[in-house]
């Protein structure tokens, strides 16, 4: 998911919470529009944005459920 389509997702999530059912990767795409992964993952529900180690816990949190 490109990361201003996440930071509208979380502008209009607001500050309700959030279990982040699915998470993906975050990209950002160059001026020539090539899509980069800028390793940080975002939730598609509410556009929250986690760093590697963020995602490596919740991937376990997500295991053991
Ligand atoms: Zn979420």
């Amino acid at each position: 998911m490109d990361f201003k389509e996440a930071q509208e997702l979380a502008r209009v999530w607001g500050d309700k919470p959030c279990e982040h059912p699915h998470v993906e990767k975050e990209t950002w795409y160059s001026l020539d529009g090539t899509p980069n992964h800028n390793g940080d993952y975002v939730c598609t529900q509410c556009g929250y944005s986690m760093d590697r180690k963020e995602y490596e816990a919740w991937k376990e949190k997500k295991k053991s459920q």
